[in-house]
């Protein structure tokens, strides 16, 4: 299988070609077509997998969809939430990388640091917002973040989260957001707890696993 059997916007799969990026990888050729129907999906894949482009890739086809070349107002339309800041840089840029021929509009927020320019980047407008659980909902709390018009959650590294006890947190994100959203939720291994966020918060989700 190759990226073009995939038949994703020519926008990114320019991309994809200038990265090098050829064949997709068993969990990119089995999550991809599941996320592009809008379909929930739980993935059960390491670091390593290409996990991070299975959902990026199918997210940002969809967003230039809808946001195109038009100067339509920005809102956050997908919410990614990452147990690590450096987590969250590095699905920013490769946000960046497979978006580069679109107008959509990333950026990321984590505790730690100030807030200030992060709530100043957010008032510019974003569509997709990579965030840390502490941060987001504090700064959620603050009245910064409207949550509203997500379209895609994504729940990555979910048993790390779990393992850094944010799992309350992960919760609260998620009932700050709208209930016909797609849910992707990604994670290493499947304890139970991650089991029953799943069973709560998914609906009809797909299972792949590599
Ligand atoms: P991840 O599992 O998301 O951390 O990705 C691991 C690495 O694989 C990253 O450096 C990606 O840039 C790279 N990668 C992801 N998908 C592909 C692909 N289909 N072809 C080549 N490299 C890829």
């Amino acid at each position: 299988m190759t990226f073009s059997d995939l038949n994703l916007l020519k926008n990114i799969q320019q991309s994809l070609t200038e990265e090098g990026y050829e064949n997709p990888t068993p969990i990119q050729q089995q999550a991809i077509p599941i996320i592009m129907e809008g379909t929930d999906l739980v993935g059960c894949a390491q670091t390593g997998t290409g996990k991070t482009a299975a959902f990026a890739i199918p997210i940002i086809n969809s967003l230039h969809r809808i946001v195109g070349s038009s100067a339509k107002r920005k809102m956050i339309r997908t919410l990614v939430v990452t147990p690590t800041r450096e987590l969250a840089i590095q699905i920013d840029e490769s946000i960046n990388t497979y978006g580069k021929y679109t107008n959509i509009r990333s950026m990321v927020i984590f505790g730690g640091v100030s807030q200030v320019p992060q709530v100043d980047q957010l008032k510019k407008g974003i569509d997709i917002l990579i965030a840390t659980p502490g941060r987001l909902l504090d700064l959620h709390k603050q009245g910064f973040i409207d949550l509203d018009h997500m379209h895609h959650l994504v729940l990555d590294e979910a048993d790390q989260m779990l393992d850094m006890g944010f799992i309350n947190d992960v919760k609260k994100i998620v009932k700050l957001t709208p209930d016909n959203r797609q849910t992707l939720l990604f994670s290493a291994t499947m304890p139970m707890a991650i089991r029953e966020l799943a069973d709560t918060f998914l609906t009809k989700p797909k299972y792949v696993s590599v």
